[in-house]
């Protein structure tokens, strides 16, 4: 054992986690409390200050969520990560770090729809200006550099259309723009993609999706590459500069390689306030003991049901990058060669009305906003997640009228393709 690297399974069952020093219980405890009692008056001093690690309130962190932090970081690959209380809360405190008023970020155009709002309309009101590039051409994220840019922000398995994102290529146009690539590795999970591996300098997931994997739970993480340089150009103030809050201390050059993950807690988490609670971190960390059998079943049943669809007299097209026709099948050879996800979307020859009616017919799929549940759900995206976006920014987010967005679940695929079958045909 102790010469070996334990291998991807081996992780998700044990990153993080020890036999519970007290009572020996082997399943992570969940340490359902707000604080934590200090040894002594310098030991609490110790804490505020930086000078030492330890527990103190759960706002900032938390033993249960320790153990899920360290797990998706050993998963990822990266120096440290933050559980937090949502997927978008982790993009708020990520964006917080790196951006003051009037900085600019860069955003691949398809994006799940919640952070198409988040980026357009909340994260304006905090002076925070996105910048759209297109995934399918390089060059306009290049286009799109301007002095205040101060991120690039795309999804590894882009929502809804699950397109492959060609991460090695924008991490290049991020290098040399001197700015962290961000990817929203949620659809892939670790398991298919390792964004860090393809050079993403911070990871964000909605653990709510595959991660917990059971639809029981909203929670969201931060993973820190560890690979950024936050104080060679000086862009970077929340990073490079002294803290006045904590002695004076400059993150980056006290924690280095993971110092943008104590940004994030504390800075992020403890003055905007989206702390998971630990009895959600423990639903989740039992989620991801799965996520490699779960993950490989969901892209095998995915693959199956993408066939059969693309075989359906009423169906019009199937974008999924697992089918060898696929514009991104090259893309997803490269970069998830285990399988291209299991969230995708196809388009209905009778148009938006089709689109509605399957919606309804559909018995053992459930019609609900969420994926990566062990269950099969599915949506009608035009007139629901991306119905706030005018028709020509639908159809360039992949979420056209006739489009019907699928999340394929663990059930048996025979009994998913007989439900579809007996609704197209309704
Ligand atoms: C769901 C989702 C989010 C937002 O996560 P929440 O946990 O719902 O806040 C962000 N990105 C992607 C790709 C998602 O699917």
């Amino acid at each position: 054992m102790s010469d070996r690297l334990p291998g991807f399974s081996t992780l998700a069952v044990h990153a993080g986690a020890q036999p519970d020093p007290t009572t020996g219980a082997r399943a992570t405890p969940i340490y359902q409390t707000t604080s934590f009692v200090f040894n002594d008056a310098d030991h609490a001093a110790s804490l505020f200050g930086l000078q030492s690690f330890g527990n103190i309130y759960t706002r900032i962190g938390n033993p249960t969520n320790a153990v899920l932090e360290e797990r998706v970081a050993a998963l990822e690959g990266g120096t440290a990560a933050l559980a937090v209380a949502s997927g978008h809360a982790a993009q708020v405190v990520v964006m917080q770090q790196l951006l003051q008023p009037g900085d600019e970020f860069i955003a691949a155009r398809k994006l799940y729809g919640g952070s198409i709002n988040q980026f357009t309309h909340s994260f304006k009101s905090f002076g925070w200006n996105v910048v759209w590039a297109d995934s399918d051409d390089i060059a306009s994220f290049e286009r799109a550099v301007t002095p205040r840019t101060k991120a690039i922000f795309i999804e590894s398995i882009a929502n809804p259309g699950g397109s492959i994102t060609d991460i090695e290529a924008i991490s290049t146009v991020a290098r040399k723009a001197g700015v962290p690539l961000i990817v929203d590795n949620t659809l892939a999970s670790p398991y298919l993609i390792r964004p860090i591996d393809h050079g993403a300098d911070i990871v964000v997931h909605s653990l709510t999706k595959f991660l917990g994997g059971h639809g029981n739970s909203i929670g969201g993480v931060i993973v820190d590459a560890g690979t950024f340089d936050w104080s060679k150009a000086g862009k970077y103030p929340m990073l490079s500069e002294p803290r006045p809050e904590y002695h004076g201390i400059k993150l980056h050059e006290t924690f280095g390689n993971f110092a943008f993950a104590i940004a994030c807690r504390v800075l992020g988490l403890r003055d905007l306030g989206p702390a998971l609670s630990p009895f959600n971190a423990f639903l989740i960390l039992t989620g991801i003991e799965t996520l490699p059998l779960r993950m490989q079943k969901h892209c095998d049943n995915a693959k199956a049901i993408a066939e059969f669809l693309s075989g359906h007299p009423a169906v019009s097209s199937v974008s999924y990058a697992g089918l060898s026709s696929d514009k991104y099948n090259q893309l997803a050879r490269k970069y998830s060669p285990k399988g291209a996800g299991a969230v995708f979307t196809f388009s209905l020859k009778g148009g938006y009305d089709a689109g509605v009616s399957l919606v309804s017919n559909l018995k053992l799929f459930s019609h609900l906003a969420n994926v990566g549940d062990t269950r099969s759900l599915v949506i009608h995206p035009a007139s629901t997640t991306h119905s706030q976006l005018d028709d020509a920014a639908k159809v360039k987010s992949g979420a056209g009228p006739d489009v019907v967005r699928l999340s394929i679940g663990i059930e048996d695929k025979e009994d998913l393709i007989a439900d579809l079958e007996q609704a197209l045909s309704a």
